[in-house]
């Protein structure tokens, strides 16, 4: 394990353009299940999972029910604002600001990132706190939003004040395409980059799961890296899609990582 951290920490001191994709994996110290970890909220009720793929079709079909449903149940990840980053998320954001870090991509809904100090995340499946129109695509701070008072003068479904199209959670659900800005930027990151730090995912949902090939294809014959920090190892560990994988976890890993780092660029 010291060895591949040392390793890490070279490779990304080496990098010219560093990217992160984080997965549900690197919240779950800051409290948040996963979906498919050991105890993840998938893999103790299989049931929740076939409802979440319903979602989408029934925003499709009727926006308020989907918003009434929404603000009278809790919400299977907990209460979101009450969470805070843990060392896992400051570590990354500590990258950024040393100047080696470039974008984490990430398909956490969480915010953790960015209350963490990153500045630069693209939100790949989006995000809890904010809504996005159905029609324009405009986003919007759900703060900007009384939805507990829309609800009780049965107002929902919450309406775009830019083209006054109906609002959705900004949340990517399943069969819900990835919002355009978003896929076409992480495409040219994982293009891009010439290492990219993959935490905490099973790499099993796509599109997203898609990212780190580019990355492998794009770096075919040249001095690029790929690097795994997940729990166990994933479809990616097995077919050598990663050069390697440090198996723990993200929030004692990570500040490792930063520490060595730190170290090396001191030298
Ligand atoms: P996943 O649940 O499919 O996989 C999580 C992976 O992380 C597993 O391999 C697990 O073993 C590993 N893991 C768990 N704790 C870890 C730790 N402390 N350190 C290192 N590895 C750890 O998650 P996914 O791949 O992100 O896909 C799930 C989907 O669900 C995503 O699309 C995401 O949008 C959504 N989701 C988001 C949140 C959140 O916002 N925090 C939480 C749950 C699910």
């Amino acid at each position: 394990m010291e060895d591949l951290i040392k390793r890490a920490a070279g490779d990304l001191v080496k990098a010219g353009y560093a990217i992160a994709l984080t997965g549900a994996g690197i919240s779950t110290e800051s409290g948040i299940p996963d979906f498919r970890g050991p105890s993840g909220i998938w893999t103790r009720d299989p049931e929740a999972e076939k409802r979440a793929y319903q979602v989408y079709a029934r925003f499709q079909k009727n926006p308020k029910e989907y918003w009434m449903d929404r603000l009278t149940r809790p919400s299977l990840l907990g209460n979101l604002g009450k969470m805070a980053p843990n060392p896992g998320h400051y570590a990354l954001a500590e990258l950024e600001s040393i100047g080696i870090l470039k974008w984490v991509i990430t398909q956490n809904v969480d915010s953790l990132h960015q209350r963490a100090g990153s500045r630069k995340v693209l939100d790949y499946h989006g995000n809890a706190f904010k809504l996005r129109c159905f029609s324009c695509g405009a986003r919007f701070e759900s703060g900007e939003f009384d939805l507990p008072r829309l609800l009780s003068e049965d107002r929902l479904p919450p309406l775009c004040t830019s083209c006054g199209g109906v609002l959705k959670s900004d949340v990517v659900h399943f069969h819900e395409p990835i919002p355009v800005d978003v896929a076409e930027q992480s495409l040219e990151e994982a293009a891009r980059c010439d290492l990219m730090l993959i935490c905490g995912t099973s790499a099993v949902v796509y599109p997203f799961a898609r990212l780190p090939h580019v990355a492998r294809e794009r770096s075919l014959g040249e001095n690029s890296i790929i690097i795994e920090i997940n729990a166990e190892p994933t479809p990616l560990t097995e077919r050598m899609i990663s050069d390697y994988l440090i198996q723990g976890k993200t929030g004692q890993i990570l500040p490792l990582i930063v520490e060595e780092v730190k170290r090396l660029l001191s030298c």
